[in-house]
């Protein structure tokens, strides 16, 4: 699948053309500090900017951040994303938090060349993810030229991320996507074995369409962190508090049984009976008492994955071992990090995706050297070699 990239037209086409760049600005934040945890996928998208920029274009970057649901969200807001861009590349970046308004779209046409705007949260606008024709048109009238950047939100059919886009002329990949289609797929031409995915996390929804398809082409699959419990309750053991999805208990227990020999779940659990409980932590075997939670993997878990995670081969790993914000709970994510970069030292293809993921990797002090690719798609980067398409990428020329 070869797709046009920014590069592929002279900077002449540019000058004074008006951008729309949709990017993945999704970053961890921390709210009571108001900082940015993790600014790997603002810096990457920092190339496909310089570039436009000085070809003269007017750049408007479009994002969403976390899930406010259609709700203006304080804590949602990419004003501090924007300060920070404007930080990194050294350029005033302006904001816009009312762009629905006719008066924004006076000032978007005011626009100088080489200057960029960041609209506010695209998600505070339930139009977006439900790919609102109306609200397409309005993003789509801001600009000449369509780029997408935004891998990590390619798998979905949003507003920003594919219907606006259908109103283009030209439809371009920017340099990270283009960067992260070329890698991932050579990858799986190559699929050298074996081929090894480890999914983690909390948002085990998101990641099972995926996880399905990849049973076929993984050799092993470990499910851990949040995504564990569902499975484990399916199967008969007990859970505690942990979290789990209801309705996706029929289906996790039909696919383990078919797939028992490829699964690797956690044999044991760190527990606790709350997360800000810090003197009933205790290390069980499979069954999680009730009143307790699980917040991470024990260490006979990290040994039996460390023994699959040795190298060569392929592998990919997307979500947390368990709750590694909180230093108690790092210990499963620290140990798979390392098995990570030391699996990649004996040669095998490492790939690394997801927001917190790569904010784990960061924490480990693994560096970009010891991984192969660090991916910016986390669900994408999933569906991606799950071999499922991704709209906002089939979508450009
Ligand atoms: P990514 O952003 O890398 O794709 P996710 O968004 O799916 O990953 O999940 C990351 C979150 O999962 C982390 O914030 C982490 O605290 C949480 N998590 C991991 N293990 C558990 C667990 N056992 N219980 C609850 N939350 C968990
Ligand atoms: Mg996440």
């Amino acid at each position: 699948m070869i797709k046009k990239v920014i590069s592929d037209y002279p900077s002449d086409f540019y000058r004074g053309k008006k951008v729309f760049v949709r990017v993945d600005f999704n970053v961890p934040i921390n709210n009571e500090l108001r900082t940015i945890r993790e600014d790997y996928r603002i810096r990457r998208a920092i190339p496909t900017i310089d570039f436009l920029i000085d070809a003269g274009a007017k750049v408007i970057l479009g994002s969403h951040l976390g899930r406010p649901k259609g709700n203006v969200n304080k804590d949602l807001s990419l004003e501090i994303v924007s300060k920070r861009l404007s930080e990194l590349i050294d350029k005033k970046v302006f904001f816009c938090d009312d762009f629905s308004t006719e008066g924004w779209i006076k000032k978007v046409n005011k626009l100088n060349e080489g200057s960029i705007v960041l609209l506010e949260n695209l998600r505070f606008y339930n139009e977006e993810t439900d790919n609102d024709e109306k609200f397409c048109k309005l993003l789509s009238s801001f600009a000449d030229i369509y780029v997408n950047e935004a891998f990590g939100t390619s798998h979905r059919a949003h507003a920003s991320t594919y219907g606006m886009a259908l109103n283009f002329k030209h439809k371009l990949a920017g340099f990270l996507v283009n960067k992260e289609l070329k890698f991932i797929s050579e990858m799986l031409t190559k699929a050298d074995k074996p081929f090894v995915v480890i999914i983690g996390g909390s948002k085990i929804k998101d990641k099972i369409s995926a996880m399905a398809k990849l049973l076929d082409k993984a050799d092993k699959i470990i499910i851990a962190g949040g995504a564990a419990y569902t499975f484990i309750k399916a199967i008969g053991g007990q859970i505690g508090n942990s979290i789990y999805e209801p309705e996706m208990l029929d289906w996790a227990k039909d696919v383990y049984f078919k797939n028992s020999d490829k699964i690797l779940l956690p044999v044991d659990h760190l527990v606790s009976e709350g997360i800000e409980k810090t003197n009933s932590c205790l290390v069980v075997d499979e069954q999680i008492p009730d009143g307790y939670q699980a917040f991470d993997i024990g260490p006979k878990t990290i040994d039996l994955f460390n023994s699959v995670i040795k190298g060569p081969g392929c592998i990919f790993w997307n979500g947390p071992m368990g709750v590694f914000e909180v230093e108690k709970y790092f210990s499963g994510t620290l140990h798979i990090a390392r098995a990570l970069a030391l699996a990649t030292w004996r040669g095998a293809n490492s790939v690394v995706g997801g927001g917190e993921t790569i904010a784990a990797l960061r924490k480990a002090e693994v560096l970009e050297s010891e991984i192969s690719h660090m991916s910016t798609g986390g669900g994408a980067l999933l569906e991606y070699i799950g071999g499922s398409n991704l709209p906002g990428i089939e979508i450009l020329d």
